[in-house]
Parts: C-alpha cells; structure tokens; sequence
C-alpha cells in the first residue's frame, strides 16, 4: 500500500484521535477523513455509489444491525467510506468533538440539530440576529410541538441567565449573525448554560472551525452549512453537525431516524472543497478587509458591518476569540439613499453576482433589510444595507467595480 501521512491512518468511528488533534488546522485539513481503510492506495476515498451492501451471511447481516459506527457497512442510508471520510474529517477540526452527521443542507442541519435533543414542553433561546430560516423553523415547526422561542439581544452574554425558565433545553447562537455582524459572547453564555445544563448550539457558518473552533470554546453543538466555504465552488448543498461525546449517540440516532444521508457524490465534491477552505479563507478575509476599508472611505456609506472594525458590536469579543474574519460583511449606506438607488448600485455591478448564498469562489452583493426579521431588538434609524461576500477575484478589481457603481448611482 502508499506511503501515506501517519496521521491519516487514524482513529475509528466518529470519535476523532489523537494524533488528529496534534496538528495544525491546515494540516488536518489536508489529512483528514484519509483512513487507509477507507482510500485503499489512491489519496481520496472513491465515490462509493450504494444502496444495497450485500454480507457473506446471515449471521453477517446481524451483526451489522448491531453495530452502529461509520467505518461498519450496512445499508447506504448510513453510508460508506465517502460520507464517512467527510464526516471524519470536520470532526477532526474541532478540538474536543466526538462526531459529525452530513446533512442535504444547512437548513436541514438546524432542524436536526434541534430535533436532537428538543421535546415538546421545552423552551429555547434563539438569538436575535439568527439566519431567518432558523426563525421559520422556530415558529412553524417547535411552536406547534409545543416548544416556545425566546429572541435574545445577540450581545446579552452572561445576562442571559435571567431568561432561563425551569423548561429552558437549547441556546441557540449565530456569531456573527450572517446580516448584522454582532459577535456574541459565546464562552460566557455557554458557562451560564452548562450550571443550568442548557445544551448549546452555534450556526458557524461564518467562522468555520479554521476562525472558531467552538467546541473547544465551550459550545456542544456546531452547526455549518458546508453549503457555503467547506463546498466552496458553489455547486452542492450540504450541512453538518458536530458534538460531544455527551450528545453524540442521540444526534446520530436522530439523524438516522430522520433518513437523513447525502449522495457520495456530494460528499466527494465536499471533500475536494475542504482542502482548500484555508487558503480561500484566508485570501478571501484579507481581500473582504481590503474592500470594506476601502467602502470606509466612501461619503455615501455611514457604516461597515464587519466584526474586524472597532464600532462593530461585540468587535472585542471578536478580536479576543476570533483567529479572524471570512469574507461576509454588510455596509449602511447614509440614510438619505433610497431604496431604488441600493437597488440600482447592485445592479451596475459587473462582478458581483446577485443571488443567495455565499462562500463560493465568486463575489456576490446582496440587498438585506434586517428590520423585518427582528423581534428582541431594533434596526431602526438606520440606512439601507447591501451585504457583500467577497470572492477570489482580484480585490482592486472589485474596488474598481464597486467604485463605478457607487459613482453612477448614489455619488
Ligand atoms: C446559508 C446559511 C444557512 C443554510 O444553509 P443551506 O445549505 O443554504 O440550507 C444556515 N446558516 C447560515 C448562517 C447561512 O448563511
């Protein structure tokens, strides 16, 4: 068999090992999920297409049904080495975790997250500036269970322990909230969490285990949607969750219960994505910088919203957890620039698609109004906001296209 890295050989199951955790994370990035077992003598593990797994016997086929780990082969909906490796490798990412589940898309990781451990009768905490699909899944799908939500002000931090009830089961956080940008204070509201033995859930999305491992920050649950910076090319859903050991069993069991599996070859795809998702997000965090600051100095934008810059909320909580920032960050425009003009400067943009989405390669500009989407705070006073997620374009090329539509339409 190939020389291969000693530390691709690695441990079982979910559980990550070792010899994982010694190593950097752009190493781990490059090792991960490259179990011998798993790849044979090529580097990546094959695109295993499976329905059927067909045993030697009877006696086989039982055993199989016993055991319940990836690395046991027993019917595609648990799948094989290709999911397997995926799923192995971003638990090896975070620090203190036990395992991941895949899942068809972010949005299907939230809901499995929570269907996980929440019961009828509980109550959760769910942060103001969270993903709006997080919000839906609240009020149309725990509300009618008989689970009640309660917004919190994303920089509460330990004070959220006077929203606590006897019923109160999940905290669930988004830091930086993917519209607004407020950093929350993640260690200090999950040590008032873990006296009460509320479980705690962060959506990632943004950071990525590369800038948060948060695990390892007290956090039980982490949440991405690998739709955006673990594809990376824009070109497959998919989500993840990973835990503890405390939670792992019950979230696997869960997941399986839902049906939830992704095809292999998204998994693959994924996979391919993920060894390079330090390189772009360090190229694409330093080109955002460069843009956002540029943005700075510009007399009809009022504000960046960007966990980098000082007025930003929670800003030196970011500095003081974050190892930096990916490329999301929104702008205000001054107050006196219509809606029709925010409208039109995303439109004259030529290299910054329009669409949902973002962690991709591309750069994209989007028109966000977060008013509408709050209940525990305010957005008001404020101007009109474009969010921007920077790609892997040439950043004076974006300055100079940004520059042009900011001239024509709102100068
Ligand atoms: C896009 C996104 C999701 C959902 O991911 P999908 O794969 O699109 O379902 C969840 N959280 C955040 C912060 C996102 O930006």
């Amino acid at each position: 068999m190939g020389r291969r890295p000693a530390d691709a050989q690695g441990h079982r199951g979910g559980v990550s090992g070792s010899k994982h955790d010694q190593d950097q994370p752009f190493t781990r990035l490059v090792t991960g999920g490259r179990r011998e077992a798993w790849t044979g003598a090529v580097v990546n593990p094959p695109v295993w297409r499976a329905s059927t797994i067909l045993f030697d016997s009877v006696a086989q086929l039982r055993a199989a049904v016993k055991r319940n780990q990836d690395g046991d082969f027993y019917y595609g909906r648990r799948g094989t080495p290709t999911q397997w490796s995926l799923a192995d490798a971003l638990t090896g990412l975070e620090p203190g975790a036990a395992g991941t589940m895949l899942y068809p898309s972010g949005v299907a990781a939230i809901a499995g997250a929570l269907l996980s451990v929440i019961k009828p009768g509980d109550h959760v905490l769910v942060a103001d500036s969270v993903y709006d699909p997080t919000r839906v899944f609240c009020r149309q799908v725990l509300a009618p269970m008989g689970v009640e939500t309660t917004f919190f002000d994303p920089l509460i931090g330990a004070g959220i322990s006077a929203l606590f009830r006897d019923n109160t089961r999940v905290i669930f956080i988004e830091s930086p909230g993917s519209l607004t940008f407020e950093v929350q204070d993640v260690p200090a509201i999950c040590a008032v969490a873990r006296g009460r033995g509320v479980v705690t859930m962060i959506d990632n999305t943004w950071a990525t285990p590369l800038l948060f491992p948060a695990i390892a920050h007290g956090v039980d649950f982490t949440i991405l949607a690998c739709t955006k910076y673990v594809v990376g090319h824009s070109d497959v859903m998919m989500g993840s969750v990973t835990t503890t050991d405390t939670y792992w069993n019950d979230l696997r069991k869960s997941a399986q219960i839902y049906g939830q599996v992704v095809s292999p070859d998204d998994a693959a795809l994924a996979a391919r994505g993920l060894r390079t998702m330090g390189v772009r997000l360090q190229q694409q965090g330093d080109s955002a910088l460069t843009v956002a600051r540029w943005l700075q100095t510009q007399p009809k934008i009022r504000t960046l919203l960007h966990p980098a810059f000082a007025d930003c909320p929670g800003h030196e909580i970011w500095k003081r957890d974050f190892k930096g920032a990916s490329g999301l960050f929104s702008f205000e425009f001054t107050p006196d620039v219509t809606d029709a003009e925010r409208c039109a400067f995303v439109d004259r943009l030529r290299l910054f698609g329009i669409g949902f989405s973002w962690g991709g390669f591309e750069s994209l500009a989007l028109p966000v109004d977060p008013a509408t989407i709050r209940s525990a705070t305010t957005w008001e006073g404020r101007g009109l906001l474009v969010r921007l997620h920077i790609g892997l374009e040439d950043p004076a090329d974006l300055i100079a296209d940004l520059r042009q539509s900011l001239e024509h339409v709102v100068a």
